[in-house]
């Protein structure tokens, strides 16, 4: 049995055996569970997906008067200001009082690239505090502390959505079409965190992570977590199960993995980034952590039926080759998930981790950690900040227009037939009838 203590030590001397979960389930397809245990000490894993349980805490600079700040709007998005005299909450999903597509992740996301955001606030006023109106501009310089307290994230395994149902549904799993048109997905799969440590044995709280492009901590378990889902034969939980809240300073992360988006018809999310270093402390964690897209699997459920019935179950492997089979019918499948950026995140933690910037948790970090400790954001590796071809869309597309190789989403122009089909389907309203119909190039990847 390996020792955290032991591993962070050789992270000091640059010495720390690092691989990333793709990296690690392929050694040990090779060499074995026993070898890959001896031979690595830690391996990354990251999702990046909708975590619409997310949100930001602020903290403002007192006016002059001073306010007792009651009544908040940010960018006309109210944030909840119960909190003392100069603290709020921006919940994500907060839609802002003009516009339906737009809200608290939209303003997290303005924060974090330091842009400017309306501030509008109101007062009864008090004998201390008697300033009873404010509204100015402001950008992250002007708050004293900015971080995200997310009570839910990473769920751990989640249900494939599709829909029986005569009429097109829209859900948080994205545009489900009527009778079985699509199914849709959201997993980084064998590199998932909650995946890859199913029992919790290494991801504990005041776990530090790498949040948003910065470093966070595990706070607490999230909301809505529970350990007692049914498992598969290798130890997986096919039901949404365990869950995390994660908090970490906004003002270290960057908007290329903290991303807004709008669901249509169901309202608006944030695109989160979260990376977890699993210490390969023993054989066991170092089984779970071989876990292949082969071997997890999830549960289908009918979002067309009320309670949403359990239809079926299948395995990451043939998900991610975007097709399933219901009664003999053959359904596109697409994920909501950008396993690129998920596999981005897995190798910037793993190249933070061997450069000895980022240890793994223990006592000796102090509340100055983040301002002198790691820059894990590499802007250079981030070719495209727009698409973060998740894939959502290919399951739309039916004419082979749109499609997914090595995790990059491909168009091939003349295949498509401007059937519109795909158009409202993009989180980040990207799609693409009337961009494709321009000639173009929106997305990251190659128009063909
Ligand atoms: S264009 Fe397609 S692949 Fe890119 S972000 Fe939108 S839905 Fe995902
Ligand atoms: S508009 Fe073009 S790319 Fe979109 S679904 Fe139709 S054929 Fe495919």
């Amino acid at each position: 049995m390996k020792k955290i203590g032991e591993i962070n030590r050789k992270i000091k001397k640059g010495k720390a055996r690092v691989l990333t979960a793709n990296q690690f389930v392929k050694l040990t397809e090779e060499k074995g569970i026993t070898y890959a245990y001896k031979n690595v000490d830690i391996v990354t894993t990251a999702t990046f997906a909708p975590m619409c349980s997310s949100g930001a805490v602020l903290n403002f600079r007192q006016p002059e008067p001073p306010m007792r700040m009651e009544k908040i709007y940010l960018d006309g998005v109210n944030a909840y200001g119960g909190l003392a005299a100069a603290d709020c909450y921006i919940g994500a999903t907060e839609v802002s009082n003009s516009q339906k597509t737009y809200g608290g992740a939209h303003v997290i996301e303005k924060l974090i690239k330091n842009e400017k955001i309306s501030l509008e606030v109101k007062s009864k006023g008090t004998d201390c505090y008697p300033l009873k109106e404010l509204s100015r501009h402001i950008t992250q310089d002007d708050v004293n502390d900015f971080f995200l307290f997310n009570p839910r994230n990473c769920y751990q395994n989640y249900a494939v959505a599709t829909n029986s149902s005569e009429k097109t549904l829209y859900t948080y799993m994205g545009k489900l079409l009527p009778l079985y048109g699509n199914a849709t997905f959201s997993t980084s799969g064998q590199m998932s965190p909650l995946l890859k440590d199913p029992e919790l044995l290494t991801i504990k709280p005041g776990t530090k992570v790498f949040l948003g492009g910065g470093t966070g901590f595990i706070a607490y378990r999230g909301t809505q977590f529970s350990s007692k889902s049914q498992v598969n034969s290798y130890g997986i939980p096919i039901f949404p199960s365990r869950t995390l809240a994660l908090i970490g300073n906004a003002k270290k992360m960057s908007s290329s993995f903290i991303k807004a988006a709008y669901l249509k018809n169901y309202g608006v999310t944030l695109f989160v980034g979260v990376g977890i270093p699993i210490p390969v402390l023993s054989e066991e964690i170092a089984f779970h952590a071989s876990l292949s897209n082969r071997q997890i699997t999830t549960v289908i459920k009918d979002y067309g039926k009320e309670g949403k019935p359990v239809i079926g179950e299948i395995d990451y492997e043939t998900l991610f080759k975007n097709k399933l089979t219901l009664s003999s019918k053959k359904i596109p499948a697409s994920s909501m998930s950008g396993v690129k950026m998920a596999s981005l995140i897995c190798e910037i933690l793993a190249y933070s981790i061997r450069n000895g910037s980022f240890s793994l948790s223990c006592y000796e970090d102090d509340f100055e950690y983040e301002t002198n400790g790691i820059k894990l954001v590499n802007e250079s590796c981030i070719q495209n900040l727009s698409c973060v071809e998740c894939g959502l869309c290919i399951g739309y597309c039916n004419k082979g227009a749109l499609v997914q190789v090595d995790n990059s989403i491909r168009f091939y122009k003349d295949k498509c037939d401007s059937c519109m089909l795909c158009d409202d389907v993009c989180p980040f309203g990207l799609l693409p009838y009337e961009v494709f119909d321009k000639k173009r190039v929106y997305y990251g990847s190659k128009i063909l």
